[in-house]
């Protein structure tokens, strides 16, 4: 009996030591761990750069470190390609539009109208200002660009409107007849699918002729010097055509008030980028 229970004392104290030592072990292992990157203060470098660009975002370090296993470009495109959404899939990875934004608000190939979607201000154009059926814009916008027209004139230029509000329904009908002349990945390059298009916000319009020969005119020109004055942006620039989503448009404008629209002009940003850094990026900080 006495010779049983010693044994069955020393296989609890064995099982006593082994618990204890591996409890030990353990945390010593997660000691380590937790000292570790104290003592290795180090940042990775690339991490150090990209936080040293003028548009990096917190939130989006993950992505943007993604975004560069694939595509070896200069860290200011990687920001501005990530902070636009190039790193999700158009019309796919899509969100519905914060129109409480005003003017402000971003509809691209990521950021959608509901199809009931119509602003609640939108007046109609004068035929002194208009060229097109699509004559309304939201009240704010219109009177903006009947200012510019105004100023234009005085400079013998003329700067009318060819396209400004669409309906949701008008765009599927638009996009529809695009696809079935040029098909969809064609159509997707220079029309926007309805729900995706800026027409619907009633902050957008087309001036004169919508055509690549708009470049190339005195209103186009003048357009280049002062839109921004009067709170429009060339919302598709020519060398941002990957961030847009869009051709290069020179008849397309936007409305986004004079401090925005100067602030874009000033730093050669996009709406897209505009949007991301001083809009959503501010938000959730
Ligand atoms: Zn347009």
């Amino acid at each position: 009996m006495k010779k049983a229970k010693i044994r069955i004392l020393i296989i609890i104290l064995i099982i006593i030591t082994v618990i204890a030592g591996t409890f030990i072990i353990i945390n010593s292992k997660n000691t380590n761990q937790a000292v570790k990157p104290v003592s290795e203060t180090k940042e990775d470098p690339l991490i150090t750069k990209l936080k040293n660009e003028k548009y990096y975002i917190a939130k989006n370090l993950d992505r943007y470190l993604a975004y560069k296993e694939n595509n070896d470009y200069e860290l200011s495109k990687i920001i501005a390609d990530v902070n636009s959404n190039l790193d999700k899939k158009r019309y796919e990875d899509v969100t519905e539009t914060d129109t409480s934004n005003y003017n402000l608000m971003l509809v691209n190939k990521y950021y959608y109208l509901t199809e009931d979607y119509e602003p609640d201000d939108l007046v109609t154009l004068t035929s002194k200002y208009n060229l097109g059926a699509n004559s309304k814009l939201r009240k704010e916008a219109a009177n903006a660009f009947m200012k510019m027209s105004d100023a234009a004139t005085l400079d013998n230029i003329s700067i009318k409107n060819a396209s400004a509000y669409r309906s949701y329904q008008y765009q599927v009908n638009l996009y529809d007849r695009y696809v079935a002349r040029d098909g969809k990945e064609a159509a997707d390059t220079y029309s926007a699918r309805a729900g995706f298009s800026e027409h619907q916000t009633g902050l957008a319009l087309d001036i004169n002729n919508v055509d690549d020969s708009f470049e190339n005119t005195d209103a186009f020109r003048w357009l280049q010097k002062h839109a921004f004055e009067y709170g429009f942006i060339l919302r598709f620039p020519k060398d941002k055509e990957d961030i847009t989503g869009y051709q290069y448009e020179p008849w397309h404008y936007r409305y986004v008030g004079v401090e925005t629209a100067k602030q874009i002009y000033n730093e050669n940003l996009t709406l897209e980028e505009y949007y991301a850094y001083y809009i959503e990026n501010k938000k959730s900080t």
